[in-house]
């Protein structure tokens, strides 16, 4: 559990926004380890790959959208989610390979869970304050489907244990993977505490 992986894209936008370090700062604030890390400019294939990795992505994510308009009292551009999905994906693929992105696995305690809980909700319109989504980016679903483009929301991190095992493969070999100790582990781990006193 203490080793649990974490895959994290800073997509294109958080690139031209200056972003790479305050980003990074909050994955070092909370206790996370970065074991690996490397800038790509990555093609469709790769995106669309990336993203069909989950096979009920395509389902989620739609519903997602629909269940956003929704609680907005707004109507979807569709009730079909493979239909929103599929144009959703089509945005994508040209949003993440407009610039290069920065590609980072961060491990420790939840590292999954604790990753979203620090990133945010999808829409940066209505994502929690204090998450980098809701602190550094400004987009909504209905802007982004008016001018027929992926939202920006700075960031890409695996939903779960499962998604991240297999992204972490299609983004990473082995051996861009680090196996290290950092001095910190010891306070947030260590069961007895017996290190620090002389
Ligand atoms: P998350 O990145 O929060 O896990 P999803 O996996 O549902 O979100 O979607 C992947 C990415 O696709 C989002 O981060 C966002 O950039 C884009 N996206 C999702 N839903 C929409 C939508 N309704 N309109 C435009 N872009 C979307
Ligand atoms: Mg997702």
């Amino acid at each position: 559990m203490k080793k649990e992986k974490t895959l994290v894209i800073i997509k294109p936008d958080g690139i031209q926004r200056g972003l790479v370090g305050e980003i990074i700062k909050r994955f070092e604030n909370v206790g996370l380890k970065m074991v690996a890390q490397k800038m790509m400019v990555v093609d469709e294939e790769h995106i669309e790959k990336h993203y069909t990795l989950d096979p009920e992505w395509r389902r989620i994510t739609g519903e997602k959208t629909i269940a956003g308009y929704k609680a907005k009292g707004l109507t979807p551009p569709s009730e079909d989610p493979l239909e929103i999905t599929a144009r959703i994906l089509e945005t994508l693929k040209v949003y993440m390979t407009s610039g290069p992105v920065v590609a980072m696995i961060w491990e420790g305690a939840h590292a999954v869970g604790i990753v979203r809980k620090l990133v945010g909700g999808t829409e940066p319109l209505t994502s929690d304050v204090g998450t980098i989504r809701g602190d550094y980016v400004l987009d909504s679903y209905a802007l982004s489907d008016k001018d027929g483009r992926s939202i920006r929301n700075l960031i890409h991190a695996s939903g779960s244990p499962e998604e991240s095992q297999a992204e972490i493969k299609h983004w990473f070999k082995d051996e861009e993977i680090f196996d290290y100790a950092l001095v910190s582990e010891k306070i947030l781990y260590d069961v007895n505490l017996d290190g620090i006193m002389e």
